[in-house]
């Protein structure tokens, strides 16, 4: 019987050491501020999602507008709550859909969809509930808007070749005046 307890706590001890590494592995990429995944999941995820059996892909690059301003005028604390919303607004919008949420740096975000869906229905809730967003704290009551490039996975392009097209498209929606959503042509 002795043994057999033994066997038993070892091997607790064993299922708890992995639950560890697993979740020192999922802290490892997520985000602090959001709870989004952060940059070096994309690095590390990047081909599993151009090999996902969906029907369209998607990479789409956010990025708030005049972020610098909202930081100056209300501070630094209500410019993190202003990415925070955008983070669960982001969540919100693509609870139901297969996709993967990152931040990838300051105020700037990447959503990857694999959808069967064409991508308009998407885009529509994304913009009812994004542009603008609204920002609260105690005293400060703020709205943001966000730019948002788009492309398309034409089943043989790179995913650095993708983003970059995402990212070019967001270029040319700060270009054309922000609060708007450009598609790479
Ligand atoms: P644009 O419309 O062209 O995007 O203008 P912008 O002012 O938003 O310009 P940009 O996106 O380059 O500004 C990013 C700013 O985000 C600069 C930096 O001070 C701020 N920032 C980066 N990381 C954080 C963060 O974690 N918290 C807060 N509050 N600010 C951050
Ligand atoms: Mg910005």
């Amino acid at each position: 019987k002795a043994l057999f307890q033994k066997n038993q706590s070892d091997k607790i001890a064993e299922a708890n050491a992995k639950l560890q590494v697993h979740e020192s592995i999922r802290l490892a990429h997520i985000d602090s501020l959001t709870q989004c995944y952060n940059r070096r999941y994309l690095k590390e995820q990047q081909q599993h999602f151009l090999q996902s059996p969906y029907h369209h892909k998607y990479c789409f690059v956010l990025d708030i507008d005049h972020f610098k301003q909202v930081n100056d005028t209300y501070g630094h604390a209500f410019g993190d709550k202003a990415i925070q919303r955008v983070a669960q607004t982001l969540k919100a919008v693509f609870a139901n859909a297969e996709a993967q949420i990152i931040r990838y740096g300051g105020d700037e975000f990447i959503v990857w969809l694999s959808s069967d869906e064409l991508m308009e229905q998407h885009l529509q809730k994304l913009y009812e509930r994004l542009n603008p967003i609204v920002v609260n704290d105690d005293h400060i009551t703020n709205h943001c808007t966000i730019s948002v490039g788009i492309a398309k996975w034409d089943g043989n392009q790179s995913f650095t070749k993708l983003f970059e097209q995402a990212d070019q498209a967001l270029y040319e929606a700060k270009k054309a005046g922000r609060s708007r959503y450009m598609i790479h042509a």
